[in-house]
């Protein structure tokens, strides 16, 4: 499949990775931008406070089906991003991306089919993907 955004993002990583072309720099770096992503949010946390973290062991009744499970489980946030955090974490979710793609290009590996095949796969499996 194609799409042309997905695509030319794929072209232009490739264009622009230089520094980093060896399939180790990239997969570091892909992990190292996934911990930014981390940082980005506790930062939102612990620095800024526009969200915060409110954790408690769950409640969960034994007799309850998986579709049921989710009104009982939270995602343990309260608030939102400020556009301050908003933005650092957008671009930090950006370069994870960015090396996301790169990985791909070195793979010979179509993003958007990946993307696909996911779409498809949590359509057809729902609550059973995760289980
Ligand atoms: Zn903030």
């Amino acid at each position: 499949m194609k799409d042309l955004l997905c695509d030319e993002f794929q072209n232009t990583v490739s264009e622009l990775l230089i520094r980093h072309q060896s399939i180790l720099d990239v997969l570091s770096k892909l992990q190292e931008a996934s911990a930014r992503i981390n940082r980005a949010v506790t930062k939102a946390v612990t620095s800024c406070g526009c969200i915060k973290v409110n954790a408690e062991k769950r409640s969960v009744p034994n007799n309850i089906s998986i579709s049921e499970l989710k009104g009982y489980i939270d995602s343990h946030l309260n608030g939102q991003l400020c556009p301050n955090c908003q933005e650092i974490v957008e671009a930090e979710i950006g370069r994870d991306l960015f090396y996301l793609a790169a990985l791909c290009n070195h793979l010979d590996l179509n993003l958007y089919d990946i993307f696909i095949k996911e779409h498809k796969k949590l359509s057809t499996l729902r609550f059973f993907n995760f289980t």
